[in-house]
């Protein structure tokens, strides 16, 4: 299948889920994750009518970006190594992946403007998962009002690798849970209204829980390179 196709395939997935969690398919926006493919695979993603992009390790994005430029919104969803914060700030649109406060003083401290920020959270208590304790949520949030050049727009999480989709389900209704309980403090440095869960295996799952930002790889532009 083409990437024209599989972009068509999803957005009529994206549509189904929709109607079923009775919520509107526009305020659902998918990130296209180009981690695996070529220059020339995302360009045809573009093509196809992609708008957003994510990559999740700096090479990748700067390889990207250098590429596509101002063609699309660039979302840096992986892990992000403080040093490397400079190097990414001036070409991010947002950033999914705030989870520590070296992290948000670097961001802070590097951005000439407000940088829209999820803060990642680990809804599945693994070990190997990045993100904050949901335990230290709040108080994370509380500090960074501090970070003038950081909003908090949203929250992020990555469900497990597993089959069991009750488990993934669950992730995705606790990261809800507690977006809903930040966004309605009302925060002016933490909006907090979007939710950036789902991927190619369970992205259905987060949009009848409530995702505004899924993350689609394999799924929708492939996996060529890996
Ligand atoms: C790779 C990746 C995705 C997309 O994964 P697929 O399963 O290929 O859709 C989404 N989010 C993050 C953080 C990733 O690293």
């Amino acid at each position: 299948m083409t990437v024209i196709e599989k972009y068509n395939q999803l957005t009529n997935q994206i549509e189904e889920a929709s109607q079923r969690a009775n919520r509107n398919q526009d305020d659902i926006t998918v990130i296209a994750v180009t981690k695996y493919v070529s220059i020339e695979t995302t360009q045809e993603a573009i093509d196809a009518g992609v708008t957003n992009l994510g990559e999740n390790r700096l090479e990748g994005f700067q390889e990207k970006h250098a590429a596509i430029g101002n063609d699309a919104i660039w979302h840096f969803i992986g892990t992000l190594q403080s040093r490397k914060v400079k190097e990414v700030i001036d070409d991010v649109d947002y950033i999914h992946s705030l989870d520590r406060k070296s992290l948000a003083k670097e961001i802070n401290k590097r951005a000439n403007r407000k940088i829209p920020c999820f803060v990642q959270v680990n809804t599945s208590g693994e070990e190997s998962k990045h993100g904050l304790d949901p335990e230290k949520l709040e108080s994370f949030i509380d500090l960074l009002r501090n970070y003038e050049n950081i909003e908090v727009v949203g929250l992020m999480t990555m469900a497990p690798l597993t089959e069991d989709r009750d488990l993934i389900r669950r992730c995705f209704r606790s990261l809800r849970e507690y977006r809903d309980q930040i966004r309605d403090k009302q925060l002016s440095h933490a909006p907090c209204t979007y939710l950036s869960m789902g991927m190619s295996q369970d992205y259905e799952i987060a949009i009848e829980e409530g995702a505004t930002h899924i993350r689609v790889g394999s799924s929708l532009v492939g996996n060529e390179l890996k």
